[in-house]
């Protein structure tokens, strides 16, 4: 069912404490913790609980959430110090999305380009 917790997801595993993760901000709906491949010198994911496989579909479904998460990216960007971050959710896997449970990346601490590769 949507929302529910999916034996394959790594995301659902680190939800439910079966993967170690270096987490940063916990909420009763989200979760941030540090990516395990940095891209930038501050570069934390931030993840609804609930597993819905991207960010578009976690805003049909539960749109509170979605907004809990943009929230919280922020209130890490703050804790980080950052001046300025990059708030990005790569949707499908030609977009480089390779985990499919939604999840903000909050990538700051260096310039960032634009465009984005
Ligand atoms: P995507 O490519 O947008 O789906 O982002 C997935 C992110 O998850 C990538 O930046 C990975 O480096 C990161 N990642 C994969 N496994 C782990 C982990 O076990 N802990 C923290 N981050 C992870």
């Amino acid at each position: 069912m949507a929302g529910e917790p999916q034996d394959d997801c790594l995301f659902c595993k680190i939800v439910g404490g079966k993967i170690p993760a270096t987490v940063v901000r916990e909420t009763e709906t989200t979760l941030a913790f540090r990516d395990i491949n940095p891209q930038a010198p501050t570069h934390i994911l931030v993840i609804p609980k609930v597993h819905h496989p991207d960010a578009a579909s976690l805003a049909a479904a539960e749109p509170a959430i979605l907004a809990d998460v943009v929230r919280e990216a922020g209130e890490v960007a703050a804790e980080e110090k950052l001046d300025s971050y990059r708030l990005v959710f790569n949707t499908g896997s030609g977009a480089g999305q390779t985990v499919f449970h939604a999840h903000a990346h909050v990538l700051g601490g260096r310039g960032l380009q634009w465009p984005p590769g």
